[in-house]
């Protein structure tokens, strides 16, 4: 994650924009409410689809939630980059491409007449991309949708322009301070060894696995994991299935980094 300078103007502009989403994280933003308090003083919101109807090209900071998924967002992304000194990447779909870059495993052809019939063979649509792959991200909030409580902390520190080092963790770690029940001793199989935390485990801690919206460790011990997921009886396909539904693009030769240093999916 580069850091770049913070913004100087004594209140930062900040503006909220969507590529291919479903628009929850922002709605993670308007449901933070009282937790906002203390940067609403502090921050200018002059552009947020969501919850205000002013725009505004003048901005320091650009918000982006959602993927590329389409030439025509390509340009739109890269203007907005020219125009913001600080570009934060919100949730998993602008991370990692999330789960827009499902499409990616079929051909873009097959994916058009899915979705629009054979009448409209001509519709704009490219394999999904994290807004990494386009252009400079400053900063990541990961998660689908992202964590408030995380979202509060980046942005403050974002504008003390303090260091911005996700952790490198794995979901496991928080998982065990919580003290939950495995479950892969409950006999599931759980993507939480490979993915980063931050999270505070939140699935495994309410009853559910992992999905691995946060995206892969910086070093993801892939063939072990693969190796634990085949001894509970995953086929290759259930590991594919599993594995791709947020880290698609990850997986991908060109998608978002991870260092590969063992086998497993796409490696
Ligand atoms: S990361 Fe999840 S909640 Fe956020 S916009 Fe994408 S699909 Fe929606
Ligand atoms: S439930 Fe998942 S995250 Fe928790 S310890 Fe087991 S494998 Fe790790
Ligand atoms: S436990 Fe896994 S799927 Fe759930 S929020 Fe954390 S990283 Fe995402």
């Amino acid at each position: 994650m580069t850091r770049r300078k913070p913004p100087e103007a004594p209140r930062p502009r900040i503006a909220f924009f969507e590529f291919t989403s479903c628009e929850g994280c922002q709605l993670q933003v308007l449901n933070l409410e009282e937790d906002l308090f203390p940067l609403v003083g502090r921050v200018e919101i002059v552009e947020f689809r969501e919850a205000i109807s002013s725009r505004s090209d003048a901005y320091d900071v650009a918000i982006v939630e959602g993927s590329v998924t389409r030439t025509s967002e390509i340009p739109r992304l890269q203007a907005i980059r020219e125009r913001a000194g600080l570009l934060v990447a919100l949730g998993a779909c602008a991370h990692l491409a999330g789960v827009n870059a499902l499409k990616n495993r079929f051909p873009m052809e097959d994916v058009r007449r899915a979705v629009y019939g054979e009448s409209d063979l001509g519709a704009d649509t490219i394999p999904a991309r994290p807004l990494s792959a386009v252009v400079t991200v400053d900063a990541t909030i990961p998660g689908c949708p992202v964590d408030r409580n995380e979202l509060v902390r980046v942005l403050t520190r974002l504008l003390l322009g303090r260091s911005l080092e996700p952790a490198d963790d794995p979901v496991c770690v928080e998982c065990k301070l919580k003290e939950n029940v495995c479950r892969f001793d409950l006999g599931e199989v759980c993507l939480g060894p490979v993915i980063r935390g931050g999270c505070d485990a939140i699935c495994p801690t309410f009853g559910r696995p992992c999905d691995g919206c946060r995206g892969f460790v910086n070093d993801p011990r892939l063939g072990a994991h693969v190796e634990v997921l085949r001894r509970h009886g995953l086929t290759p396909e259930d590991l594919m299935r599993r594995y791709t539904l947020f880290t698609q693009a990850q997986l991908e030769p060109d998608g978002p980094p991870r260092r590969r240093k063992e086998g497993g999916p796409g490696a």
